[in-house]
């Protein structure tokens, strides 16, 4: 069995340099994260051994200490507003990429377009997108693009970890649906989930069996699961070396592996280390199989 690593994996700039903050802060006091730090429970466990404490963004109850931590993930500035109001010192981890679809939304609605976000309502990052613009319409397929109104013009931004394929189809779609109206799209996925949905798409091109390390709860991580799914590959999906079982393996030739953009380098080395024990053993068993059928 061939084990190839992605030539783009794992985590993104945005997310290390959240936690490198929060580690910082947490060395010298206690700190509320207003949310998921990042979608990875190896990383949300390690951060409760420290003392580290989970709030909620849209709730100010939810946090007893002075410092909290805006995710990278964003927030609305209301929010941000609301928890300085309050009296809390405000450390704000959102990534420069996200800040930008931010900015995006604001300069196409103050241009007077109508704001459309493709991506997932429930997500953390849309939720701080949208905020503060209840009239944005959300959209996450192409059957909710009929709730975009006829405007004249109408200004779209996606959600940064959204895979571009899927949101240009979706603006083409909705430009086919309103011909009349001037679609302006501002591209806001981020450059690190192109490159981890490219890289993909190569390693689908030459690996059988995907194998995809990420927690269950991230976005971009199940982007990936799914882009590998529709390329017609087994896809396999874990958040530690610990879940993979060799019989998974047993029909497997060439097996690619990618991590999601929240995913520790060490889990990937160990997933990458447990394959490759995996691989020997199989080797191991086909060997003997080999010798006691010509014995
Ligand atoms: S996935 Fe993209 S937008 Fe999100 S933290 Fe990473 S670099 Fe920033």
């Amino acid at each position: 069995m061939k084990i190839e690593l992605a030539r783009h994996f794992g985590m993104c700039f945005g997310v290390r340099d959240a936690l490198r903050l929060t580690y910082d802060l947490a060395q010298s006091r206690v700190i509320t994260v207003l949310g998921e730090l990042v979608h990875n429970p190896v990383v949300s466990a390690h951060l409760g051994t420290i003392g580290v404490r989970e709030g909620k963004l849209a709730d100010p109850a939810s946090a007893s200490t002075e410092t909290v931590v805006i995710t990278a993930h964003g927030a609305a500035e209301s929010d941000r507003q609301n928890w300085r109001e309050r009296g809390h010192e405000v450390f704000d981890t959102t990534c420069p990429l996200v800040r930008k679809a931010h900015r995006a939304l604001e300069c196409l609605i103050l241009a007077g377009f109508f704001p459309v976000i493709i991506g997932r309502r429930d997500h953390a990052e849309v939720i701080g997108l949208s905020r503060d613009h209840p009239d944005a319409v959300i959209v996450e397929n192409a059957a909710e693009l009929a709730a975009v109104p006829p405007w004249q013009r109408i200004g779209v931004v996606a959600q940064t970890t959204q895979p571009v394929e899927h949101v240009r189809a979706l603006v083409e779609a909705l430009q086919k649906r309103l011909p009349e109206s001037e679609i302006r799209f501002v591209d806001t996925v981020c450059q690190p989930t192109k490159d981890r949905q490219d890289a993909l798409r190569d390693l689908c091109d030459a690996n059988d069996t995907i194998v995809v390390v990420g927690g269950r709860n991230s976005n971009n991580t199940r982007q990936l699961v799914e882009t590998a799914g529709a390329l017609g590959r087994r896809v396999l999906q874990v958040e530690r070396a610990d879940e993979l079982e060799a019989g998974w393996f047993r029909d497997s030739v060439n097996v690619g592996v990618t991590a999601g953009t929240s995913t520790l380098d060490e889990t990937v080395r160990e997933v990458v280390s447990r394959l490759g024990q995996i691989s020997a053993g199989l080797q191991e068993n086909a060997l003997t199989g080999l010798l006691r059928a010509i014995a």
